[in-house]
């Protein structure tokens, strides 16, 4: 039987990679402006890290870890950064090194849902954890930093900022008992996993995808006039300082996520275009001040953020398209190809991307290789002139030939590829 690669994970190929590497650069290139250092934690962990962290009813602690007891340790491949990025910060007691932590990191993250587009079993995260400032100031300016990634970092338009505030945790006890209340009376019309759930965590109800309780959701209390004063002055300022930095936004009032460990500030940006359907989410973050606290640390407050790759790169205009080289080596004869080893990596000491053709045979393939990888010079090495001490040199896109002594071959072709436009042939030197 044929293996295959396993469902909901995909093969990226070097095509498609080009792509990758545009978003992850832009991506580190963007955030490193705002302070953020990468941080790189294991991708397994303790299985009660995520159970803990992101709450026992939530989806992908019920049914979408990866878990499995190794070696006398029950783990989990990590569904997402945000906890094990805490549990480092944690360990390693950042807090008595610095007083505020810009950590970023990218990587792949593991929760076993229902494969669709936009929605892997193995998909990866690139996302910011921001330690040690509790004010609005902070929320705002992540938000604007995510939004100007997206759009002037990578082309995105047609985004939607969602913003609401879930207060601290007594806010969430009170409206925990409002969402029962309201949703009690109306409890056979809700899925099953939401009525088991009804009475531990209503909130869920609020972020199911079911249809049923989508619609029985519609007219849900709203958090926001739970808000105690610190909260809800914490929330005014974030919309000040978002207002201040040009940023658009909805204040959606029903918007909770999927992760319980969130406290006050919830975001999320979602596409508008329709392509992605019910995968429209590309970022979701918030403010989670207990969590370090919650794992044994002091009391450190937190914000941040992680946004789906894939959903991203099909949003993000440009073609796939691979790197060519500039040189394309071709040794004619079996005398020749020492020769043309030595010529390849003089030429890539030189900074000069090279490929030097291995398979022997005629000059006619290896030029017609040599045009089909677009590169910009082919140089030819057979034994005519390795006696006459040089190489010929042919110009691809010009369909020009001339001559090089190979003893400084290295020094000119370097020269030639990386000059804008070649030289014609006969001044090349
Ligand atoms: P969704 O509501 O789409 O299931 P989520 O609320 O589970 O998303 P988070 O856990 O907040 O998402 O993760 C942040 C981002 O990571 C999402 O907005 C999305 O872009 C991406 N993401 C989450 N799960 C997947 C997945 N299974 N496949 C691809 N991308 C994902
Ligand atoms: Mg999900």
């Amino acid at each position: 039987m044929e293996l295959r690669a396993v469902k909901g994970m995909n093969d990226i190929l070097p095509d498609e990679a080009a792509r990758w590497q545009r978003l992850e650069q832009a991506f580190r290139e963007h955030v490193a402006r705002y302070g953020y250092d990468e941080v790189r934690t294991p991708i397994l962990e303790h299985t009660a890290l995520f159970s803990r962290q992101i709450g026992e009813t939530t989806d992908v602690v019920e049914k979408e870890m990866y878990s499995f007891a190794r070696h006398g340790d029950e783990l989990t491949v990590r569904p997402e950064g945000t906890a094990g990025a805490a549990r480092a910060y944690v360990e390693h007691k950042t807090h008595t090194k610095e007083p505020v932590s810009r950590w970023y990191y990218l990587g792949p993250m593991f929760r076993g849902e229902r494969p669709a587009k936009g929605r892997y079993r193995q998909f990866y995260q690139a996302g910011c954890e921001l330690y040690g400032d509790a004010g609005p100031l902070a929320d705002a300016e992540m938000i604007e930093m995510i939004l100007s990634l997206l759009s002037t970092g990578l082309g995105i338009g047609n985004i939607e900022v969602r913003l609401n505030s879930l207060g601290a945790s007594g806010t969430r006890a009170r409206y925990r008992d409002a969402l029962v209340a309201y949703f009690t009376p109306m409890k056979d019309k809700l899925s099953e996993d939401s009525q088991r759930r009804l009475e531990k965590n209503p909130l869920r109800i609020l972020d199911s995808k079911d249809p049923r309780d989508r619609e029985a959701s519609k007219g849900a209390p709203s958090i926001l006039e739970l808000l105690d004063e610190a909260d809800a002055a914490h929330f005014a300022g974030v919309r000040r300082h978002l207002d201040a930095l040009d940023v658009r936004y909805v204040v959606d009032p029903t918007l909770v996520r999927g992760l319980d460990y969130y406290t006050r500030t919830l975001f999320e940006f979602v596409t508008t275009t329709g392509d992605l359907g019910a995968q429209s989410t590309v970022v979701g973050g918030g403010r989670y001040d207990n969590m370090v606290e919650g794992l044994g640390g002091p009391s450190v407050p937190a914000i941040g953020f992680a946004m789906g790759i894939e959903r991203l790169l099909t949003l993000m205009p440009g073609e796939a398209s691979r790197e060519r080289p500039a040189i394309y080596v071709a040794p004619l004869s079996d005398a020749c190809t020492s020769r043309a080893l030595v010529l390849g990596r003089d030429l890539r000491a030189r900074g000069v991307r090279v490929e030097v053709d291995g398979r022997g045979g005629r000059l006619k393939a290896m030029l017609r290789r040599a045009d089909s990888l677009g590169a910009k010079l082919c140089v030819i090495l057979g034994d005519g002139e390795l006696e006459r001490g040089i190489v010929s040199v042919k110009e691809l896109a010009a369909h020009k030939q001339d001559e090089v002594p190979l003893a400084d071959a290295a020094d000119v072709l370097a020269a030639r590829a990386r000059a804008e436009v070649s030289p014609p042939p006969g001044e090349a030197r």
